[in-house]
């Protein structure tokens, strides 16, 4: 007989056949999960790839094929950037790049329930509606609410996909995204782009948007009360699309979200639960932008996002 057993479909035998499709559907979600992880290596800066890093390539009994970014263990040290190999110069600020606040710190602003008791019927948050986004648009209109529609060019919508499954939620527009109306089109916006496709979607299939819409003075935070203007519009957003994960970006975005105090240092990487769906905390890319080294961190949680949509029923997009 020429050639393995794997592309031998001719003799007829089912067997054969069934076990030759087995393998075909097995190697298409090895290329898969290869170009996936060679891509986030590419992303963290990583040039050589040992075999034994890819998926389905280890050489260890035993050892998963899900493919892992190695522990830092001694053996594997030196196939990976070690943080001290990270170039560590803190990249100048662009007019567009967000200024975020040390991780580190413990959020300490008051809890935001008063100020909802200001916003009538709609402070109790919906867990699902009927409306679209367009609608929300249509209501937010060329809105005057907070202060910040002084500064701003453009309202910045949540953008993407009403079916869709996953949602990023950042903190609120900066130079690039309020000169041309979308969330994060700039510096943090394409690494943003880049984590995305790693984990296996595309930008489009997404739903991505920020506490507030429009870009503060000099890009500083939101203030408590801008945020509480503008965040009903992204929990209607949510409860008209509901996503089945959320990924907050940041301080910011989580505070807002999870009504917590905790930083993202101490809930980065674990689950919590808004409303029904999985939000999963993580650190803003233009953090990661400044400090590469959190980008390992950041990789391991956004691996539990995809291995939990991988373990979910697939809605159509
Ligand atoms: N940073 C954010 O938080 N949101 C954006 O849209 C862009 C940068």
């Amino acid at each position: 007989m020429s050639g393995p057993l794997l592309f031998s479909c001719s003799t007829g035998n089912s067997e054969t056949k069934m076990s030759a499709a087995r393998g075909i559907r097995e190697l298409v979600s090895l290329i898969k999960d290869t170009r996936e992880q060679l891509a986030y290596f590419h992303e963290l800066g990583v040039e050589n790839v040992e075999a034994g890093l890819l998926p389905g390539t280890s050489t260890q009994p035993g050892v998963a094929r899900s493919p892992e970014l190695p522990e830092k263990k001694p053996a594997e040290a030196a196939s990976v950037p070690s943080v001290a190999q990270f170039p560590t110069k803190v990249v100048a600020r662009t007019a567009g790049e967000r200024v975020l606040e040390d991780p580190q710190k413990e959020i300490t602003s008051p809890p935001l329930q008063s100020l909802f008791g200001d916003l009538g019927p709609s402070a109790e948050p919906p867990t699902s509606s009927s409306e679209t986004l367009e609608d929300i648009r249509v209501d937010i209109g060329n809105c005057t609410r907070c202060p910040l529609y002084q500064g701003r060019t453009t309202v910045v919508h949540t953008d993407g996909n009403q079916r869709a499954r996953l949602m990023f939620v950042g903190e609120a527009p900066g130079a690039d995204e309020d000169a041309k109306g979308r969330p994060f089109v700039g510096r943090a916006g394409q690494l943003l782009t880049k984590i995305i496709e790693a984990i296996g979607f595309k930008r489009e299939e997404v739903l991505i948007g920020n506490v507030n819409r429009c870009r503060p003075p000099g890009n500083r935070q939101p203030t408590t009360e801008e945020a509480a203007m503008c965040k009903p519009f992204l929990l209607r957003e949510i409860a008209a699309v509901r996503p089945e994960v959320i990924v907050v970006l940041g301080n910011t975005a989580m505070k807002n979200l999870l009504d917590t105090k905790v930083g993202i240092t101490k809930l980065r990487g674990q689950f919590q639960d808004y409303q029904g769906a999985k939000v999963m905390p993580t650190f803003h890319p233009a953090y990661l932008l400044r400090d590469p080294s959190k980008k390992q961190e950041t990789w391991s949680d956004l691996k539990k996002v995809r291995d939990y949509l991988e373990t979910t029923r697939k809605r159509n997009i």
